[in-house]
């Protein structure tokens, strides 16, 4: 190992290595430890949207994310049961609004991205590492001053200015702030990412990313890598998770699940991976992300469930703004051997995270709910969305604008659809 680094980052997923990248660029030594044996990513598509495109652009990555990806041209929403366009996001007219386009790309080509920006700029990437504690360390003679010290599972340690622990849904810097535990959707996520060609005479959509929501279910579609393959998405509500069962989101679940949804969904089902699932979890938001030189980053922070797309775009947020407090402080004081105010840049990162990303996960369990609906509130939630106005990019202007560096930045939230407020005709639901 070269000499000491002047920050840590704990986890290779998205989170740690975006944020390895944003504060490299800055002029910060970095070293960054992933417990796996190699670098990668599991699962299939991610939704990528201008609050994100925005910031590839700034670190020169969103031509080659654009190359590896694909810049759909809607998002259409259609109820499962009768496969009727409820609403929809015209891309092209939101990447007019905020200057930057709407992306879908494979979950490891955007990691890989990252992770080769990293090599680029030099960042020490070690694989083989557990980390399982975060110490501080308060000027004790390591010729640190103020620092934190993190101890590996085979015993090793390592000591930086400042730790991000980007560490996932299972992190173990959080355990030091707060004694929570994931919280438990009860529902259960299938993917597929498969050749288009497979599924070219299932008349799906080429150029749009399609979501059916269903009673207790969603299906979402979309195309992959230049087109050449389909992303798709199940999720399902496990009646044996509710019941607090083991043998939960078996394949049987999964089928029953759709019973009854419209003819694109019933194609679509048989061609998702049955040898693997995965049960959605979040965490309840938490508003104190720092504790002395440990910073928590990405899903260590602030797991979501999925409904936004949101969650990969908040990691890649967090270190972005974090970057940007560190080069704000960078010119100011030079106590440090870096010459970073670390802790006014921590402060000002947790003044304003924290809010954003409490509002995506509230938000994101309601639109939840709102998928997820059945019977008469099922018909009102429809007629509600077929009134909306396609170009009215009201409730999207808070997440797909500029990312926040202040809270008084942060764009006011776009609260819930009221369903009370229709009236549907009386009749079959
Ligand atoms: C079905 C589904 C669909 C989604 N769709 C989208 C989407 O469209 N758009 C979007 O933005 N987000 C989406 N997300 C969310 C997104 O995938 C996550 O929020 C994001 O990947 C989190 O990145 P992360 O780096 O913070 O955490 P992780 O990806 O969990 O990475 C953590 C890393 O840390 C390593 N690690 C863990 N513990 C240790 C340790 N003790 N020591 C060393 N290393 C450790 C892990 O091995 C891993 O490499 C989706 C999620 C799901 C489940």
């Amino acid at each position: 190992m070269s000499q000491r680094p002047d920050v840590i980052v704990i986890g290779g997923g998205i989170g740690g290595l975006s944020a390895a990248a944003a504060l490299s660029r800055k002029g910060i030594r970095v070293r960054l430890y992933e417990r796996s044996s190699a670098f990668g990513e599991v699962g299939a598509g991610l939704q990528i949207g201008p609050n994100c495109t925005r910031i590839l652009n700034e670190y020169g990555l969103l031509e080659e994310a654009i190359s590896l990806g694909v810049l759909p041209e809607a998002m259409i929403m259609k109820d499962a049961i009768d496969g009727s366009e409820l609403t929809r996001l015209d891309l092209l007219d939101l990447e007019r609004t905020y200057g930057f386009p709407y992306m879908v790309i494979h979950r490891s080509d955007l990691h890989g991205l990252f992770l080769r920006a990293c090599q680029r700029l030099g960042i020490e990437l070690v694989t083989d590492r557990q980390c399982v504690d975060y110490t501080q360390i308060d000027g004790d003679g390591e010729g640190l001053g103020r620092g934190a010290r993190v101890t590996f599972a085979d015993g090793s340690t390592d000591s930086a200015e400042l730790v991000i622990a980007a560490d996932g849904l299972h992190s173990v810097a959080r355990v030091k702030l707060v004694a929570d535990e994931p919280v438990n959707s009860s529902y259960v996520a299938y993917r597929a990412a498969i050749p288009f060609e497979a599924v070219r005479e299932n008349q799906v959509h080429e150029k749009d990313v399609v979501l059916y929501v269903g009673p207790r279910c969603h299906f979402v579609q979309y195309p992959l890598r230049g087109g050449e393959m389909l992303n798709q998405v199940a999720v399902f509500q496990s009646p044996r998770a509710v019941a607090g069962q083991d043998d939960w989101g078996t394949p049987d679940e999964l089928d029953q699940a759709f019973v009854g949804m419209c003819e694109q969904v019933q194609k679509g089902l048989p061609l998702m991976w049955r040898d693997r699932w995965w049960r959605m979890f979040d965490r309840n938001p938490i508003m104190n992300w720092v504790f002395g030189r440990v910073a928590l980053l990405g899903d260590a922070a602030h797991p979501p469930l999925q409904y936004m797309a949101q969650g990969a775009i908040m990691a890649i947020e967090d270190g972005w703004v974090l970057a940007e407090h560190v080069g704000a402080q960078q010119a100011v004081r030079s106590e440090t051997s870096s010459g970073v105010d670390w802790d006014t840049a921590l402060a000002a990162y947790n003044a304003v995270r924290p809010e954003h990303c409490r509002r995506v996960l509230t938000t994101g369990r309601a639109w939840g709910e709102l998928w997820h609906l059945d019977g008469v509130q099922r018909l009102q939630r429809n007629a509600i969305l077929r009134a909306r106005d396609t170009y009215d990019h009201a409730f999207t202007e808070w997440i797909y604008g500029p990312t926040a560096l202040t809270p008084e930045q942060e764009p006011p939230l776009y609260t819930t659809i009221p369903l009370d407020s229709v009236t549907v005709a009386a009749g079959p639901v």
